[in-house]
């Protein structure tokens, strides 16, 4: 919470269960996770009987254990996200992490069966559901975009992958010129749309999960609300939500990267450090200077970060023991956030 008492961005951290590879390679669950009182506790297990190298403790707004239900991480987490969106604010929803620790899980899941759906699904549904019930005298404009940010280029996913500028303007603040924006009438358009666009995600790249790890991808959803308060005035409220699946938060150079992924690794670097700092800048509420114009990321989120913005933040963690360098410096980058 920072010095103004607005608690604008929660935290919440995920751990997969241990796939079948894992363990079947002999590897054991190095993280404990309390729910009730939001704890994670990490053991190094090859340095387990050092005294020096204690388990290291962690506490959080939310933490999903390894059972951890989709549906529960939507009501817990991202629904007061949405909601607020559906209130004529701004929100975004971040999956952060190392790859392979469930950030694609999280954020989209297996759209096809129906407790498998992750964040974005559920949240299609949620704001349908909220326009369904809604009382005549509103009526509902849904709009949405997808792009991506691969080597600090945006990219348009529902536009065959074009690359786009990314421009700012004192009456719209920052935005991308000529991205393309679909509106939607229902739940089903909007999975038509996430599959257009993950389909133009992997255009030009030989392995779909090596480049989805390497670039951001941003779903855009926007809500306009028109109220008629009686037969002349017109109040209009938008609210606009970003659903974020980071680049995988791994340090590139241990993988002795050269080149092309030397060069992807520091811009991929620098977008997340932005991240952190602007999110830290925010939440502390004393630095004058919010960062946000260091990364393409941060830009373009900027008017969905901070103000009357509502944030999460899901920390996804692998369990497994071998892990334990890049959790640790996952929930070290969660906790500045909080
Ligand atoms: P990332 O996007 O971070 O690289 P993925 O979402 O692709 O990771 O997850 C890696 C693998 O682990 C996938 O096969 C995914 O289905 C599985 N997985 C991730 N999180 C969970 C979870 N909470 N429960 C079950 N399986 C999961
Ligand atoms: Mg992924």
């Amino acid at each position: 919470m920072n010095e103004s008492g607005v608690d604008f961005v929660k935290v919440a951290v995920r751990v997969r269960p241990l796939s079948d590879s894992e363990q079947n390679a002999g590897h054991i669950c190095a993280v404990d996770t309390n729910e009730d009182l939001g704890i994670i506790e990490v053991k190094n297990a090859s340095n387990e009987n050092d005294v020096k190298d204690p388990p290291k403790t962690f506490m959080f707004d939310t933490v999903f254990g390894q059972q951890s239900k989709q549906v529960d991480v939507y009501n817990k987490a991202a629904r007061p996200v949405v909601e607020n969106v559906l209130q004529g604010y701004n929100g975004t929803i971040f999956a952060y992490g190392q790859t392979g620790t469930g950030k694609t899980y999280t954020m989209e899941g297996d759209r096809s069966v129906p407790e498998k759906r992750g964040i974005i699904p559920n949240s299609f549904a949620h704001i349908f559901g909220f326009i369904a019930k809604a009382e005549e005298n509103k009526t509902f404009l849904v709009r949405v975009s997808y792009l991506e940010i691969y080597n600090e280029e945006v990219r348009d996913l529902l536009g065959k992958g074009k690359k786009l500028d990314v421009r700012e303007r004192a009456d719209v603040g920052v935005y991308v010129k000529d991205l393309s924006t679909y509106v939607v009438h229902n739940a089903t358009d909007m999975e038509k749309i996430m599959t257009l666009g993950n389909k133009n995600r992997a255009v030009g790249s030989t392995n779909m999960n090596a480049h989805s790890s390497r670039s951001h991808a941003i779903f855009t959803i926007t809500v306009e609300c028109s109220e008629k308060t009686n037969e002349k005035l017109q109040h209009v409220r938008v609210g606009k939500l970003h659903l974020v699946d980071l680049a995988g938060s791994e340090r590139q150079s241990k993988t002795g990267a050269t080149g092309e992924r030397l060069k992807e690794a520091s811009k991929i670097n620098l977008s997340l450090s932005t991240l952190g700092n602007v999110i830290s800048a925010l939440v502390d509420g004393k630095s004058g200077h919010v960062p946000y114009r260091n990364s393409k990321l941060t830009r373009l989120l900027q008017d969905s970060l901070g103000g009357n913005a509502k944030t999460l933040m899901c920390a996804n963690i692998g369990p497994a023991d071998y892990n334990y360098d890049e959790t640790i410096s996952t929930l070290r980058y969660a906790s500045r956030a909080q």
